[in-house]
């Protein structure tokens, strides 16, 4: 076949079809790669517009190369909260000690990013907005995958036959409960529940942070560096609150009776909750599954893997994840991309997910004897951070894929 032949076929064959659930931080970056090797994607989202919220994220190591890649870097830079302590206290309020934060997280200065959530999103929505069908206010009703693609019907009434579905639908997936069965079977309970919402910076805090703790519970203040804070609200929860999760006033109460007579700033943050409009409530859990595809369907980010905040790698691992399944895809069928895709990335998955017995998932003992080592162990920390970062936070090299 001539070139102009190659170029005539590229033109005239039709592009697969893909459908991607959930516009969250995994999906953009599938989005934006899959389009690139040919694909023709459709991204439904539920909520009307991109979410934005949450608790500033960071980006280390492998994922700095997925975002340098996709062009956004220099954007991320500008948009990096550059937080420069973190500053741990006593039940009674005293100082524990005050600490630069990657002397805890295990991040490097100069070179791994923290930003807030919703401009990670931002960037991510605003690369690929025009190269796709975006579909907000909307969700997948059924699939199935008995024909010769998969058919599916939207919530919204539609029906549409897509070449494959992927599931970029968050640790509560409802693709993966419709695929591979109830959450209950991935879902690993950690023990915590929390919630994050923005209030008045009423402190006056810039560039820092500061934690107060008491047996298992943990209130922290955030400040980015303008009028409001990142408050966030943690807290020891034997069993799972199923019930809470489509409930937010149910999350609202829970919160408030785990942290009812808590001292410092707690009860001003407890009233900020109350009318807080951009409350992000969740276990501290992980998912745990033996395969991540079924058939045309596959899952990335939170929805195959979810780490846990306690990692501090739940975002690094979507844009990591969301790249090397877009990139398995590239110039190979379904099968043997979905194969490929679990080989190159399940072992960086799994390094990841064990930081959980590392770092800040130490932070939050649930004993007065376990807080007070904490503390002593916090003490003894070198005011100045190593500088080498965790080796899981790189551990895999990112390949170049050619469609
Ligand atoms: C608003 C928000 C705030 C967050 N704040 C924090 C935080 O403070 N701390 C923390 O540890 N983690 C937080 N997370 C989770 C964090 O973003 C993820 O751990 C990580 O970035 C992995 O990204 P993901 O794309 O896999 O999942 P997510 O970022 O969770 O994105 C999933 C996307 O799928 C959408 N979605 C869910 N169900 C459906 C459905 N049935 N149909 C269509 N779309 C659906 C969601 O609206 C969301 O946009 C937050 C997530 C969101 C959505």
């Amino acid at each position: 076949m001539t070139y102009t032949d190659q170029l005539t076929a590229a033109r005239t064959t039709p592009r697969p079809k893909v459908l991607i659930s959930g516009a969250g931080i995994a999906g953009p970056v599938l989005a934006f790669w899959l389009n690139r090797y040919g694909y023709a994607v459709t991204m439904v989202e539920k909520a009307g517009a991109p979410r934005s919220g949450g608790y500033p994220v960071d980006v280390r190591g492998t994922a700095l190369e997925v975002v340098r890649r996709m062009g956004i870097l220099p954007r991320l830079r500008e948009a990096h909260v550059d937080l420069r302590r973190l500053t741990f206290l006593e039940g009674d309020g005293r100082e524990v000690t005050s600490l630069h934060p990657h002397s805890v997280t295990g991040g490097v200065e100069g070179r791994d990013l923290e930003v807030r959530r919703g401009d990670l999103a931002d960037a991510l929505h605003t690369t690929v907005r025009d190269d796709l069908e975006f579909v907000f206010n909307d969700s997948i009703d059924t699939l199935d995958q008995s024909g010769h693609g998969v058919d599916v019907t939207f919530r919204g009434g539609g029906r549409r036959t897509f070449d494959l579905v992927f599931g970029a639908d968050g640790m509560h997936s409802r693709t993966r409960d419709m695929v591979f069965g109830p959450e209950e079977q991935f879902h690993h309970y950690l023990g915590y529940c929390f919630a994050v919402f923005t209030m008045r910076n009423t402190l006056g805090l810039s560039h820092e942070s500061v934690m107060w703790n008491s047996p298992g519970r943990a209130a922290a203040l955030y400040a980015v560096g303008d009028d409001e804070v990142h408050a966030f609200l943690n807290f020891a929860q034997p069993r799972l609150p199923f019930d809470a999760f489509k409930d937010p006033q149910a999350q609202r109460d829970l919160v408030a009776t785990a942290f009812a007579d808590s001292g410092w700033e707690v009860p001003g943050m407890l009233a900020a909750l109350r009318d807080a409009d951009d409350v992000f409530f969740d276990a501290v859990s992980q998912i745990r599954m033996p395969r991540w595809s079924h058939g045309r369907v596959a899952l990335v980010g939170d929805a195959a893997w979810a780490p846990s905040f306690l990692t501090g790698q739940g975002t690094s691992l979507a844009l990591v994840g969301a790249y090397m399944l877009a990139g398995s895809l590239a110039g190979r069928d379904h099968a043997a991309g979905f194969a490929a895709y679990e080989h190159s990335t399940r072992d960086f998955v799994t390094m990841n997910q064990a930081l959980v017995g590392n770092g800040s998932a130490t932070l939050f003992p649930t004993t007065p004897q376990a807080l007070a080592e904490r503390n002593d162990r916090l003490r003894a920390i070198d005011a100045v951070p190593s500088g080498e970062g965790r080796p899981a936070h790189s551990a895999l090299t990112l390949p170049d894929f050619t469609g």
